[in-house]
């Protein structure tokens, strides 16, 4: 996909199952059974990678299965084998840009070698995250989690915040890179941020946990595991009117069917993904 002279890619870990004891397992094939005892949700896992042409950025970063020395199984696709088919190496990327911090989308960040130490998957990337999430997760380690899901496993992130990689964002809206701009939404937790793709007058949403799928665009729909489900909704009807308005391609990150689109108004039921 291209918006304007940066170049897109959606990458894809696969589609996981999430039980709701808050369980993550890969589906190894489309047909697999879902386990009779337990409701579980389907969803995908895709980080989005930008090549500016001068840089190449990733927006979330997976959960990184297969990466960590001892896993048991080492050839499930994660950050680097997705980066190696578009023909990147992990050095090539200068940023991560973090919705937010919960394990799908920050575990990816770093693995933990023969020696059993913590070290960054992307040696070279500035890893940008909003203040108020990295004082949420900080935060949680002190209270017991109110709902199940993926939540915060900061852990493995203390490393990467100790060597300086982290950039903590404190401002509502922040351009990165000229042309990449993050928005602070809050909803999904404290300090959710989405980011804003806009090159030669094309632009493009990367939507994070805020609308994780199509299916989301509803406006009746509303996820428990949203930490503040009101300013969610708010949020996510600001983003759908703006993203109509800018005529934008939205990317989802935990699409099973479709990844991305534009949305059209529709006079029964609101925003829907553009067909065709
Ligand atoms: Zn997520």
């Amino acid at each position: 996909m291209e918006i304007g002279d940066f170049r897109l890619e959606q990458l894809s870990e696969g589609i996981f199952e999430v039980s709701s004891a808050g369980s993550i397992r890969k589906i190894r094939n489309h047909q697999e059974k879902e386990s009779a005892s337990e409701t579980v949700v389907r969803v995908g896992l895709d980080p989005v990678l930008i090549d500016t042409g001068s840089t190449a950025i990733l927006l979330d970063a997976g959960l990184g299965m297969g990466l960590d020395n001892k896993e048991p199984e080492p050839d499930t696709s994660n950050i680097v084998t997705n980066l190696e088919i578009f023909g990147y190496r992990r050095e090539d990327i200068g940023a991560v840009i973090l919705s937010h911090l919960h394990y799908d989308h920050a575990a990816g960040l770093s693995f933990s070698d023969k020696a059993g130490q913590v070290s960054a998957t992307l040696p070279n990337a500035r890893i940008y995250v909003q203040k108020s999430e990295w004082e949420a997760t900080l935060h949680s380690l002190h209270s017991q989690p109110t709902v199940q899901g993926m939540g915060y496993e900061p852990d493995d992130l203390y490393r990467l915040v100790a060597n300086g990689r982290f950039v903590f964002l404190e401002k509502e809206l922040q351009e990165i890179i000229k042309g990449i701009t993050v928005i602070r939404t809050g909803g999904h937790t404290p300090g959710h941020q989405i980011v804003r793709i806009r090159k030669n007058s094309q632009t493009a949403y990367y939507c994070g946990d805020l609308i994780p799928n199509e299916y989301h665009l509803n406006r009746l729909v509303t996820t428990k595991i949203d930490t503040d489900f009101v300013k969610a909704r708010k949020a996510r009807m600001l983003l759908m009117q703006q993203a109509w308005r800018d005529k934008a391609t939205l990317l989802f990150y935990h699409s099973v069917y479709r990844k991305a689109g534009m949305i059209v108004r529709d006079k029964n039921r609101g925003f829907v993904l553009k067909r065709g």
